[in-house]
């Protein structure tokens, strides 16, 4: 089973697939992380992005479609695209790859949010360097001891795009370019609506609901 998980930056699209990665040995396919990472090894690839993602502008159609070109022409299944496809254009390609390796897409999972939450949800948010686990100055602060509660590292970090000017943009870029998809995907009778805001394992209840429906 391959799923996308669409749903404007910060509605929690990062935390349900791990929550899925870890339950159901799904694969998540996460395009902002692939490009975090070309980034940090300073690849070529990574330089050209670096500036375009905090701004929070939209990568390239090209550059994002040859990353998950490759991971789907390295075989597997049980794909969580998360953060992918953005746009029209990058539906269709996603179509077509899934075509050429002989898979389906089986869900896309929208998952609704109000931007209010969104704001406070994203300039809050640090990560586990080491380990990935998503804290909230707020809602889930670092522990006291500033050790990760899951793996024990000491090594947070606040992504560079996680700022308001900058998450003004992503917040348009999302309305303008990726929302489009909700009624592209609809229209295929693939959509399906899942509440974002409450309790974590609330929404991880709404979400396998449909996967198992
Ligand atoms: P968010 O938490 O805002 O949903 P992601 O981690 O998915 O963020 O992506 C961070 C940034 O990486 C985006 O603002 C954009 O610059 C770039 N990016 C990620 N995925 C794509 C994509 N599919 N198309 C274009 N740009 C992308
Ligand atoms: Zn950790």
């Amino acid at each position: 089973m391959n799923i996308i998980l669409l749903g404007p930056p910060g509605a929690g699209k990062g935390t349900q697939a791990r929550i899925l990665v870890d339950g159901r040995g799904m694969t998540q396919l996460s395009t902002g992380d692939m490009l975090r990472e070309a980034k940090d090894s300073g690849t070529e690839m990574g330089k050209v992005v670096a500036d375009v993602m905090a701004k929070g502008e939209l990568v390239t159609d090209e550059i994002v479609i040859g990353l998950i070109r490759e991971k789907l022409e390295a075989g597997g299944t049980g794909f969580i695209f998360d953060g992918f496809p953005r746009t029209l254009a990058q539906a269709d390609a996603l179509g077509d790859l899934l075509a050429e390796v002989g898979q389906s897409l089986d869900h896309v999972i929208a998952m609704e949010v109000n931007d209010d939450a969104l704001v406070q949800r994203i300039t809050a948010r640090s990560t586990c360097g080491n380990c990935g686990e998503v804290y909230n100055d707020i809602t889930k602060p670092i522990p006291a001891d500033e050790k990760c509660s899951n793996c024990g590292a000491s090594d947070f970090k606040r992504r560079a795009d996680d700022n308001e000017e900058s998450l003004r943009t992503r917040l348009m870029e999302y309305y303008k370019k990726t929302s489009p998809l909700l009624g592209y995907y609809h229209a295929k009778g693939q959509l399906r609506w899942v509440p974002g805001l409450g309790e974590i394992d609330e929404v991880s209840g709404g979400i396998a609901a449909v996967l198992d429906s």
